[in-house]
């Protein structure tokens, strides 16, 4: 499967912000985005140009695209899948990106990246309600239970990450049971209490063009 090798500060550094896409060294003086605080390349530092509505957009969507880790065909994907349910296009994208199965467990806190969640599942270290998921993309189902299975209870990255954050405790729709290593999503998270930074309506008028 195609994936994309750059470095990730190169990232956060073209979007202007962090995006926490490298776990404990995103909150350390280390991060990139702290250090400089200009665009990656030859041309970085130099002024920036006056931004098009269209630029506007694109940034936008590049922003989410690369904060959940999707190349562009599936985040265009997820964007037709929100475009034909009911309910506001922008909310129901987020919603679908947040209830991916490797993003549950980084928000969770069993890893420190949505990077190494998508490793722990593809490595079949996380069942879903019962039975193991090695599909980073599984859709979650509010009730449903996220699980580090038995065999991987005792994996440094998990107790690491738990010990460093409590992400699950402080989201509404989540669920966690740090002892247990499990957790689960008590509904579809509301647009107010996902923690994302984002104009999602800026991703749709660009789509929709
Ligand atoms: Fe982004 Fe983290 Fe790198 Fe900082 S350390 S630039 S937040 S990936």
């Amino acid at each position: 499967m195609a994936r994309y090798r750059e470095a990730n500060c190169k990232l956060c550094r073209r979007e202007g912000e962090k995006l926490f896409l490298k776990g404990a060294r995103c909150s350390t003086e280390k991060c990139a985005v702290e250090r400089r605080q200009y665009a990656p390349g030859q041309h970085g530092q130099r002024m920036r140009r006056k931004v098009s509505n269209y630029g506007l957009q694109l940034r936008e969507k590049q922003k989410i695209r690369r904060t959940y880790g999707l190349l562009e065909k599936q985040f265009h994907n997820y964007f037709k899948k929100a475009d034909r349910k009911v309910g506001i296009t922008g909310t129901v994208l987020i919603q679908f990106l947040e209830t991916r199965l490797d993003n549950i467990v980084y928000r969770l806190g069993f890893a420190p990246s949505r990077k190494a969640a998508r490793q722990l599942v593809r490595h079949r270290h996380v069942s879903v309600g019962g039975r193991i998921v090695d599909i980073p993309s599984y859709q979650v189902r509010p009730n449903e239970i996220i699980k580090i299975k038995d065999k991987s209870k005792n994996l440094d990255l998990v107790h690491a990450a738990l010990k460093e954050v409590g992400r699950g405790e402080d989201l509404p729709w989540l669920k966690l049971n740090k002892a247990a290593l499990e957790g689960e999503l008590l509904e579809i998270p509301k647009r107010s209490d996902i923690p994302l930074t984002a104009n999602e309506q800026l991703v749709v008028e660009l789509y929709s063009k």
